[in-house]
């Protein structure tokens, strides 16, 4: 294929993960690495025999902690002697040593040699994998790229990236900054050129894994001019992890009496059931953690909410409205005059630091449609086609426009209309979500799809339905089943229900007329939706009552068989606690269609019957 070269791509090269992504058939494709991860992690190993490069050298991290290298963007364009590095040096297993011109070297030991490395071979050696993943992808030698910085970088620290990436042999077309990035994914600049013209404000919300970056930017004229900057460079979604290691290791010390804190391979490997926990209670309310012999032979199971997650977390999550304000406050800049606000970072897949900074811009809608952790990639790829003159200016404008006109999702219970993809989506796109069961040795579950904005289903239009079943029979909240919505260029949309246990899997196929439902007909559904917004926010509350009384229940139901509460309380006291909840059970049978109220109530009665009895016992 002499001569023959691949289109430019996008790469964002993260603290914590890095994802790349090319423009390709008028569209951004997110290019998966071959374990299949649409983002890889940003880390380097040593060993005896061999070097890995993302989630290979993140996986053995545990057995080989001094010779695992992250965290090189924190280095990268930095001298020794910077505050910044002394104090990550401090949190570091792997060594850090200065040059003879003060620049730092990572020191690690490979094929039984000690090495030293500059932290741009290390970025380069991340840059060579995108690379290496995006060839896989197009089958073709790839030469030019898009790298995404920080905006707070400064010259130093884009030249280092920029020698990075000439290291890892690439031409780097451009370096450009990650919030500008994100709003180039959300095509806010042609959406300016649209319109009338003038002048826009945008606010980047970048909360990723081990950095928290707030950008405020004015587009104007396809310009972009970055107003302030602000944010944590030490606060993230590893900090979320933390909280739940801490958590679980108290349950292991409660549980067994046994402190693995001591132990680091046991920590490692709790702190990735842990994120893995975290990435699921983003999508489902409830899930469960099992490590075999953790500790000293000893198995460990647990399972914890979404409410106690955010609970753990609370006050890291208000932390982060701060330098929101601050950054407003450097801009002089009111919130009101912020016409966008953009969600970039896996972080941000948290339902409590959305709903936090919606509540702080008066429930303002957000920019989620695209991935989080994805965004940056995809306003890199962009920039990329651009750039290299293949990504034609008037397909990249169409793409950029052409949108899902109304909301995408699935009914779940109590008639709730779950939107997977949102109204006004780049198309084609594809969306995932996990859900679960609703009854305990539920064995099928049953998937209808509609269209439209209405918060309860059954005022949207139904597309179609599907079942699953064949599920094995578990408590309630146990099964994990992963949902799919696809979305192609010409309007098919398959959607399919996948139990992650079994591999068992259903789907359907719906096609859209081009054309089916006309301008007006939409524009009257998303007026309805507006009309009818306080009737479904209260049907919502209704259903949120329901289900909080019913979690309420059957995590009793669940406590009380453990063996430390049922031995410390008695025999009387334990009769009435198991006869409320048989009551509460038999009374949520009978009351399915109950008002918010009644709900209420009911969790009121239960919990001042259970607190009385049970007042010296917390979780
Ligand atoms: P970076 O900070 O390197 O740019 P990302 O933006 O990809 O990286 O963010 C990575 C962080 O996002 C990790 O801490 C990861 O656990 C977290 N994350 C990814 N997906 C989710 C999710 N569904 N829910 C919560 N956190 C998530
Ligand atoms: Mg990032």
């Amino acid at each position: 294929m002499a001569g023959k070269s691949a289109p430019a791509i996008g790469i964002d090269l993260g603290t914590t993960y890095s994802c790349v992504a090319v423009w390709e058939h008028d569209r951004v494709e997110i290019i998966a690495n071959d374990q299949g991860n649409r983002t890889t992690p940003s880390y380097v190993a040593f060993t005896d025999t061999e070097r890995f490069v993302g989630d290979a050298a993140q996986n053995q991290a545990a057995i080989n902690p001094v010779n695992t290298i992250f965290d090189s963007k924190r280095l990268i364009g930095r001298k020794y002697t910077d505050p910044s590095v002394e104090y990550d040096l401090k949190l570091w297993p792997f060594k850090v040593i200065p040059d003879p011109g003060n620049n730092p070297m990572i020191v690690a030991s490979y094929k039984g040699e000690e090495k030293q490395f500059a932290p741009e071979e290390i970025s380069a050696m991340i840059l060579t994998k995108m690379k290496e993943v995006a060839e896989a992808y197009l089958g073709l030698p790839v030469k030019n790229a898009v790298i995404t910085v920080p905006a707070y970088f400064n010259d130093s620290q884009r030249q280092a990236t920029r020698d990075a990436g000439a290291i890892s042999g690439l031409n780097v077309l451009r370096i450009i900054v990650e919030p500008t990035a994100a709003a180039i994914a959300y095509g806010l600049d042609k959406e300016l050129l649209n319109n009338t013209g003038g002048q826009k404000n945008v606010l980047i919300f970048d909360l990723g894994g081990g950095t928290f970056d707030v950008s405020l930017l004015t587009i104007e004229k396809s310009m972009f001019d970055v107003k302030a900057v602000g944010g944590d460079t030490h606060l993230g979604g590893e900090d979320f992890d933390n909280r739940m290691v801490n958590h679980f290791v108290q349950a292991f010390k409660r549980k067994h009496k046994k402190d693995i804190s001591g132990n680091p391979r046991a920590l490692r490997r709790l702190r990735s059931a842990c994120e893995r926990a975290k990435r699921i209670l983003s999508s489902i309310h409830q899930t469960s953690i099992e490590i075999d012999a953790l500790f000293e032979g000893t198995d460990f199971q647990s399972t914890i909410t979404r409410p106690r997650f955010e609970e753990l977390n609370m006050d890291l999550f208000r932390q982060c409205m701060e330098p929101v304000e601050s950054c407003l406050r450097d801009a002089k800049m009111d919130k009101h005059s912020v016409q966008d606000i953009v969600l970039v970072g896996g972080s941000t897949r948290i339902p409590k630091v959305q709903q936090l900074l919606q509540d702080f811009f008066n429930g303002k809608t957000l920019c989620k449609s695209i991935n989080p952790d994805e965004a940056v990639a995809y306003g890199a790829a962009v920039q990329a086609a651009i750039l290299d003159g293949r990504g034609n200016q008037k397909a990249l404008d169409i793409a950029l426009m052409d949108v899902t006109p109304l909301s995408l999702g699935y009914q779940t219970k109590g008639e709730v209309m779950n939107v997977v993809i949102p109204r006004n989506t780049t198309i084609p796109t594809k969306k995932e979500t996990t859900c679960t069961t609703a009854c305990d040795n539920q064995t099928s579950i049953l998937f209808p799809v509609y269209e439209g904005e209405r918060a309860r289903s059954t005022e949207n239009n139904l597309l179609g339905e599907f079942t699953l079943e064949g599920i094995p029979p578990a408590p309630r909240a146990v099964p994990v089943i992963n949902v799919c919505f696809d979305l192609d260029a010409n309007g098919i949309l398959n959607v399919s229900a996948e139990d992650e246990n079994t591999g068992q899997k259903s789907r359907i196929t719906i096609s859209f007329d081009k054309g089916r439902l006309s301008r007006e007909e939409i524009e009257k559904m998303v007026q309805a939706a507006e009309k009818y917004k306080f009737e479904d926010e209260e049907h919502k509350k209704k259903v949120k009552a329901k289900i909080a009384l019913e979690d309420y229940t059957y995590n009793l139901r669940d406590t009380i068989k453990s063996k430390n509460i049922s031995s410390s309380l008695s025999s009387a006291d334990m009769k009435k606690i198991e006869d409320a909840i048989e009551d509460a059970m038999q009374w949520l049978d009978g009351n399915q269609l109950g008002e918010t109220d009644e709900f209420e109530d009911k969790m009121k009665e239960l919990e001042s019957i259970t607190k009385r009895l049970m007042i010296t016992k917390k979780d």
